[in-house]
């Protein structure tokens, strides 16, 4: 595995009773994309909400080596971490450009003028939309607002959450090919994601949550090919 520049050990999420993520440990290496996938419900949101702070949690969170749980989510931004949630969450009233402008808050004027004209070029389709609101966007247009606007940032990590939810088959593809893109650029990435096939595709390893725990990880082909994943989607103990 490249060195690691996240590495995740002994993360806890609890909400009240429900023990929701349970003493997971995992990295992520330089420019690799790593596939977190698991059943509704198996703690994966939870768990990259809780790498960059938005649900409390216990355990070490590492970036580049610091550490960096309990640090303001703008202050792991300015570091390079970001995350798309999921959902979007991109700020409808307000427009394209202005959304792309709210991610790169952390970046000088010339950085975020330099980050939008790189970003544009990834997705030309946002290019032509800068002034529309962005509530008025297609679901497809407006997952690529939400990346665009994690990437005005420049993160070297870039967390996300379910990008392909409720999209048609080929803006999938479209989203995919984008972060397959993203990588080869150098950027290392957590996909969380329930489309498991899809995200076994792209992805170099992949994670499996169930219950809360990691029950496996393993080379994404090696586990596409074994159809192991699919046997821990319907509850088998290894
Ligand atoms: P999905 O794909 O459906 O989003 P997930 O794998 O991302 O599922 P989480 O959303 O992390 O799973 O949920 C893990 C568990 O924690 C579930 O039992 C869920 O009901 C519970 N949970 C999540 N958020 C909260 C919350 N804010 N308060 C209480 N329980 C929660």
């Amino acid at each position: 595995m490249p060195s690691p520049v996240l590495s995740i050990e002994g993360l806890h999420v609890r909400y009240g009773a429900i023990d929701a993520v349970r003493s997971v440990s995992f990295s992520l290496g330089e420019g690799e994309i790593v596939a977190l996938i698991g059943p509704n419900g198996a703690g994966k949101s939870s768990c990259a909400n809780a790498i960059v702070g938005l649900v409390p949690s216990s355990g070490a969170i590492m970036l580049r080596g610091r550490a960096i749980a309990g640090m303001p989510t703008d202050r792991m931004i300015g570091l390079g971490l970001s995350l798309v949630p999921e959902g979007r969450r991109i700020f409808p009233r307000l427009t394209v450009l202005e959304n792309l402008i709210a991610g790169g808050v952390s970046r000088t004027a010339s950085e975020r003028s330099q980050n939008k004209d790189s970003m544009l070029k990834l997705f030309p389709a946002l290019s032509t939309r800068l002034q529309q609101q962005a509530g008025t966007l297609s679901g497809g247009e407006q997952q690529m607002l939400a990346i665009g606007r994690a990437l005005m940032g420049s993160p070297s990590v870039l967390l996300l959450d379910e990008p392909s939810l409720g999209l048609a088959p080929q803006i999938i593809d479209e989203i995919f090919q984008l972060i397959v893109r993203l990588r080869d650029r150098g950027v290392a990435i957590l996909l969380v994601e329930q489309n498991a096939e899809r995200a076994m595709e792209i992805s170099d390893r992949t994670l499996v949550m169930v219950g809360g725990t990691i029950r496996r990880e393993a080379k994404s082909a090696e586990l596409a090919q074994s159809k192991l994943a699919e046997k821990l989607y319907m509850g088998a103990t290894l």
